[in-house]
């Protein structure tokens, strides 16, 4: 199966965070928007909107010359394990959980 598409929409700036889902897993419904990142490392923090976006459940266009903003993927066990304790502390155990019942890790694309 190829990759799929997803658009997250935002109430709060009305903008799209689009997703490339790489590989099959759980995806959350609700993730922090990332529409209005400016995509370089010293602006994308804090230009970014507070609000959150919400899944569209790909209804949306599934071309593949779109601009992610966030890549899901399933990365092999040892390779989730190095990703996740890269977050921040607070998120590691509900994002091990998440990834053991066949959830997907979120890579941000800059
Ligand atoms: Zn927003």
């Amino acid at each position: 199966m190829g990759k799929r598409w997803n658009h997250y929409v935002c109430k709060v700036c009305g903008g799209i965070t689009v997703a490339r889902h790489d590989d099959e897993g759980v995806t959350p419904f609700v993730i922090a928007c990332r529409a209005k990142d400016e995509r370089t490392a010293r602006t994308v923090i804090r230009n970014r909107c507070q609000g959150f976006a919400k899944s569209v459940f790909f209804m949306c266009s599934q071309a593949d010359d779109q601009q992610p903003h966030v890549i899901f993927y399933r990365p092999a066990p040892h390779e989730a394990v190095k990703a996740i304790n890269k977050m921040p502390r607070r998120v590691r155990t509900d994002m091990l959980e998440h990834y053991e019942r066949g959830g997907s890790l979120l890579r941000e694309v800059r």
